[in-house]
This record gives structure tokens, sequence and C-alpha cells, in this order.
């Protein structure tokens, strides 16, 4: 499909990041482990450890001095997600975690004022509250549809110091989309760096950097990787990000195993074919829910009923299978728990985009923004199994929900 004048398809996901040159002609890159690289003089030596000062390596075509900078395994992963993002260069991280982290740490120093919304996951703000204090750098709290409010809502949440606006869109509990465009644009003429997670909207699905993001974060645990047998984080840089990033991760000492990166590039080759089927099955579910007297809204923006619904027209061309079901008031806490407990095909399980389907109760001190909503919450995360079967379980559970006692 065409989005902004770059293609990014399915298609893509097939082809990019492959070499078949340095594949030995086979169609997936080498598992590459490595620590030590063989340099053939001290001009090479040299040459390449200049090449890593001046921010040269990394794109997988040129050798690095050390196996930290990056395997032939990490730099085909990196080229592949660097090109569906339309970014200039991606990195991996231990944990998505560990890239929205690092995302925050690699701009801003003592002294500094960061933005995060009220949505976003909530272990980032746990770092954000708790971490950022002690390194001198205060963060605040936003309403993540501050955007409707106009620009001049979004700019008078900047203060001189303000060095980053961190974004969620959709927040992964409370799924409220954000106007990134508007925000981002803000952000850069306030001279701050603009961060996103965009884990739910997948590489395929969202280009931030397009819409003026300067570095746009995955948890490759999710939907990327695809099999629940992955934990990583991924962040692509814009140009002007690049220099900062590329610094702290450097400094730090920040790498993942080739084992991941491999284990990434080969969820990357099916994602589109997925996501598609996440994404039909979510619907089927979501027409059957909104027809349970006990359900009160569906919280999934590609949902036309969806109060984000006309920013993620605008912006996204997709959507996962990833969706919130908000209850009406009034239904006991034994009833509810016995709904979620029972569950057969779904798993009671923190984490998504796997094959396998979840849902989770969304616990009310967790979804900092008030969801604008007093009943109860479940988030769904869809899996690949067969939609009618898990519309039995589902139904099995409304009956849970309706006994008596
Ligand atoms: C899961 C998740 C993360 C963190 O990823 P981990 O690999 O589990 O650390 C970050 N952001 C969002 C939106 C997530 O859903």
């Amino acid at each position: 499909m065409k989005e902004n004048g770059t293609d990014r398809s399915a298609t893509q996901l097939v082809r990019l990041g492959r070499d078949t040159r340095a594949s030995f002609d086979f169609v997936n890159p080498p598992l590459v482990r490595g620590s030590t690289v063989l340099h053939g003089d001290v001009a090479d030596m040299r040459e390449r450890v200049r090449r890593r000062n001046e921010g040269e390596d990394g794109e997988g075509d040129t050798p690095v001095a050390y196996g930290i900078y990056g395997t032939p395994t990490h730099l085909a992963f990196y080229k592949a997600l660097t090109a569906l993002e339309g970014g200039h260069r991606s990195w991996a991280f231990p944990s998505g975690l560990t890239a929205c982290t690092m995302a925050i740490l690699a701009y801003v120093q003592h002294g500094d004022h960061v933005l995060i919304p009220d949505s976003v996951y909530w272990p980032t703000r746990r770092f954000a509250r708790d971490t950022l204090p002690r390194y001198g750098v205060e963060a605040s709290f936003y309403d993540p549809r501050v955007g409707e409010q106009g620009r001049g809502a979004v700019e008078a949440l900047f203060r001189p110091n303000t060095r980053l606006l961190f974004l969620e869109s959709p927040g992964s509990l409370t799924f409220e989309m954000q106007d990134v465009p508007l925000m981002a644009d803000v952000a850069r003429a306030r001279g701050a760096v603009s961060v996103i997670d965009n884990t739910w909207a997948t590489p395929l699905y969202f280009q931030p950097l397009a819409h003026g993001v300067d570095v746009s974060v995955h948890a490759a645990t999710k939907y990327i990787g695809g099999h629940s047998d992955l934990i990583m984080g991924t962040v692509t840089c814009n140009e002007r990000a690049w220099p900062r990033m590329r610094e702290t991760v450097h400094h730090y000492g920040l790498t993942t195993s080739p084992d991941d990166c491999w284990l990434a590039l080969r969820g990357l080759r099916s994602m589109g074919a997925r996501l598609a089927q996440h994404r039909a099955t979510a619907e089927s579910m979501i027409a059957w829910l909104k027809r349970q007297p006990e359900v009160e809204r569906i919280l999934y923006p590609a949902d036309p009923d969806d109060a984000g619904h006309a920013l993620w027209k605008r912006d996204m061309s997709g959507a996962s299978g990833l969706f919130g079901v908000a209850l009406k008031q009034g239904i006991a806490e034994a009833r509810f728990h016995a709904f979620v407990d029972g569950m057969r095909l779904f798993g009671r399980g923190y984490s998504w985009g796997g094959f396998e389907s979840l849902l989770i109760p969304a616990l009310p001190e967790r979804a900092v923004v008030p969801l604008a909503h007093s009943g109860r919450v479940f988030r769904i995360g869809a899996g690949l199994e067969d939609a009618s079967d898990l519309i039995a379980d589902l139904e099995a559970g409304f009956a849970r929900l309706r006994a008596a006692g």
C-alpha cells in the first residue's frame, strides 16, 4: 500500500534486509555470533574506528570494528526496520522497556523537563516518575487527547526547559489516539525531541517519522517477534536524532544478541499476514461484543464508534488486534473475576502480539487516565485461533458474568 509516497507493504516485509550474496545464496542471512572482528592491517583498523567515530558504520555495507557495534545479523534486521519506518538508523535493545527508557535518557540532562502522556505504558510512566528525578529531570504527565483542544493547548504544555515530548498512540491500555503530527510539530518548534512508542500500530501501519516525530520505538516483543518467544525493543531515528542515540548506545554499551535479531527479522517476514488475521479476528469479536448489553464501549481506534477513529483514519493505514472493552457499571467483582478466570482459550497474561489470544483486566490503579469510564475494563489481544472458537469462549464468559450471586 502507498503511504506518504513510500511503499510499505507485506511485499516489503518479505524482501527487506536480504542480501543473498552475504547469505551464501540462502534466503535468510546467517546467524553470526561474534565479539572479535579481524582487521586486515593497521590502516584497516584505523579506518573502521574512524567510521565508527564519525557514525558511518551501522548499515551493513561497511564492516564494523567490534561485535558490540552489530554483527551482519543485527545489521540485516536494522536495515529492514529502518526502511519500514522511513528512518535513518535503527538499534535494538534487550527489551521494549529499555528502548523506551533509553530513548528518553539519550536526549535529556540535569535540569530538563519531559512530557509524558498519561496513557503511557505503565513501566515507562514509573521510570519517568521515579527514576528521572534522580538525574534531575522532571517529568510531567499530560492528557493524550490535548491535541483536540488545538495547537495553543499543546504549546501550553511546554516550558522553556522542555527537552523531550513522549507520545504513545493509541495508549496500549486505554487506547486514546494522539494528534501525532500536531504534537511533533509543536515539539520541533520548541526545540524538543519527540519520541513515540509505536508498538500498537507496528512499522507497517504507521510511520511516525514521516509525521514529524524524531524517534520511533517498538516493543519488538509484540507483533514483530509475534510468537511470545522474544523480548526485544527497537528505536529508529531520523538523521537529526541519531547522533545522540548512537552516542548513548555506544557509551552505555547497549547491545542485543544476534539470535534475538535473527528471530525479530524472521518475525517481520510474516507480520503482514499475521496482522491482517489479528485484526479480522479482533473485529469479529468486537461485532459480537457490541451486541452484549453489559458492554458500554469498545476501545479500538479502527472502530468507527471510537473517539479516536478520525485520527486513526487520517494517520494510520491499518490496525493491529489489541483492543479494550469497557463494561457498564454495577458488575460485581466476583462475577468479573469469574468471567476472566474461566476463560479456556484466552490466556491471562501480560504482553501481546503473539499467536495466542490473551485477556486481562485493566487494573484501575494503572489506568491513570480516567478511561472516562467507571465500569470495569478488560483488554483482549486477538490471537490466531478461529474467531468462532474465541467467541464461544466469550459467550461462556458472559454467561458467568450474568450468573446470579
Ligand atoms: C510491552 C510494551 C512495552 C515493553 O516491552 P517489553 O519488551 O515487554 O519490555 C513497551 N511499550 C508498549 C506499548 C508495550 O506494549
